[in-house]
């Protein structure tokens, strides 16, 4: 008999929370996995949590799908990649006109895309659906991006609505637009969390190094910061971080800690979306930069032995200056995330709501903020436009910008690295600039490649008549 509402497949972190989250909404699932031990291991997770009654767990794939009622939707969390079309193609012979499969991992859009266009005509629908919020987002409220299939989003519209986080009581869970939309805009949410976690890298590095203060003096900054413009979960979790203690050495941990970061390919996906659309982003690019040289641990090494420690005593900042400066550079950087969407729509078709997206980002995600909460309170208010001529944050901007000039420029004296906010500065500077040196460059494209160039009042595909000595 066909009792679950839903039905969900990979029981490995973040599937076996969000299934946790949608049995303690009320709704009955079905559950499996590859490895049939990870489904007993999750049946008793369930029950020491009192949810086991909600759960319908299935070894064999074919009982688990017909253990849902149709319409099926069922979510796939399994690895990204190929494990994802191996999963299609099993669950195909099984689903019938109606049923959707929705796939909540970290896929590639273009890859979203193409299993959209796959299905559809086999009428089953494809969600794309982008989760973010970590484990403990997707147990207790993640923000939920969706893309694919409108009529079978409303099949399951109760459910993603239900488990998503609440801001102010509003889910921040939202259908957005066909095909790939869902997970390009999750996509551009892991670039816009890069930069943030860049920018205050950086500026932990001047508060370390040319302030002279320790972790326990740093933590105590990001906590005070919480409470002003830059409140957000991620410089909440900076000050934890910086705080907690080795329990082998009593050391920071922050200090034992390898500096080569990781990175699993969201960034590097969300800086070449915005190349290929011809979209500056130079801070989501700076802080995949930032990670891809700090892999390099034994190249920095090599190279600091060549030039010298850098001197980075005395640096000319107040934490005030370090303050705004990472104001303004989050401006910047989400002006350039949220300029990679609105191109996207246009190129796609997809009609990506700018203030909705911001909306469902305010809580939940890792890049939650209070600054969400004004820009999507702007983007209300109508229009696209690049968030730098926006009336709210043009007055914060032209409060912040000169802090971020003052910190760029000390970073650049005392030789400390400001690949994301120096970026994010130079972006500033060219984008509210009437007259440029591009003419400059038009000439050259001429010289050696009759390019041609543009007059005013004269016309364009004009061409020089360039000398071959001075
Ligand atoms: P994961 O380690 O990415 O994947 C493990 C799951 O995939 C297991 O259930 C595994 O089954 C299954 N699997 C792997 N290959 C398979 C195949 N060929 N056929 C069937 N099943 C296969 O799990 P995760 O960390 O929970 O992440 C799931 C998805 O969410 C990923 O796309 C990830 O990028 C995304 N995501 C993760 C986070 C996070 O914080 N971890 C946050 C947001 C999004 P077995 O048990 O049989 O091996």
């Amino acid at each position: 008999m066909s009792t679950a509402d839903i039905g969900l497949i990979g029981l490995a972190v973040m599937g076996s929370n969000l299934a946790l989250n949608i049995a303690e909404k009320g709704y009955t699932i079905a559950v499996h996995n590859r490895t049939a031990s990870k489904i007993d291991e999750f049946v008793v997770t369930a029950k020491e949590q009192g949810l086991d009654g909600k759960v319908i767990p299935k070894a064999d794939l074919s009982d688990f799908i017909q253990s849902i009622k149709r319409p099926r939707s069922i979510i796939i969390m399994v690895k990204a990649g190929k494990p994802v079309d191996d999963m299609i193609e099993q669950l195909l012979p099984h689903l019938e006109q109606g049923d959707a499969i929705i796939e909540c991992g970290n896929s590639l859009f273009t890859d979203t895309q193409r299993r959209f266009d796959y299905l559809k005509p086999k009428g089953i629908g494809y969600l794309g659906v982008g989760v973010s919020g970590g484990e403990e987002g997707a147990r207790h409220g993640p923000s939920i991006m969706v893309g694919g299939s409108k009529e079978q989003w409303h099949n399951a519209e109760a459910v993603l609505t239900a488990i998503a986080a609440k801001f102010n009581g509003e889910s921040c869970c939202a259908y957005l637009g066909e095909g790939g939309a869902g997970h390009f805009v999750k996509t551009i949410h892991n670039g816009i969390e890069y930069g943030d976690m860049q920018m205050i890298a950086e500026v932990y590095g001047v508060m370390r190094d040319g302030l002279g203060m320790n972790p326990t003096a740093c933590a105590e900054v990001f906590k005070e910061w919480n409470k002003g413009p830059l409140n957000s979960y991620l410089i909440e979790i900076t000050g934890h971080v910086l705080a907690a203690v080795d329990s082998q050495t009593g050391k920071p941990l922050v200090e034992l800690i390898l500096d080569k970061a990781g990175q699993k390919g969201t960034g590097v996906w969300s800086a070449i979306a915005a190349q290929q659309m011809g979209v500056p982003a130079t801070a989501i690019e700076g802080a995949v930069a930032a990670r891809s040289i700090s892999s390099r641990k034994e190249e920095r090494v090599a190279a600091e032995a060549i030039y010298g420690k850098p001197n980075r005593g005395n640096t000319d900042v107040t934490l005030a200056d370090l303050e705004k400066a990472l104001l303004a550079g989050k401006i910047v950087s989400y002006a350039q995330g949220f300029a990679v969407i609105a191109k996207a729509s246009e190129e796609n078709g997809w009609s990506l709501p700018l203030a909705t997206i911001a909306k469902i980002w305010r809580a939940g995600c890792i890049i939650r903020s209070r600054f969400l909460d004004q820009m999507s309170a702007a983007y209300a208010k109508g229009g696209n436009a690049n968030l730098l001529v926006v009336p709210d944050f043009v007055a914060l901007m032209k409060d912040s910008h000169p802090s971020l000039r003052k910190v760029v420029a000390a970073a650049a004296q005392g030789e400390f690295p400001m690949i994301c906010l120096s970026a994010a500065l130079s972006y500033f500077d060219s984008y509210r600039q009437a007259q440029g040196t591009a003419n400059l460059t038009q000439g050259q494209r001429d010289f050696f490649g009759a390019h041609g160039f543009e007059i005013v009042g004269r016309g364009s595909d004009l061409h020089g008549t360039w000398p071959s000595t001075l």
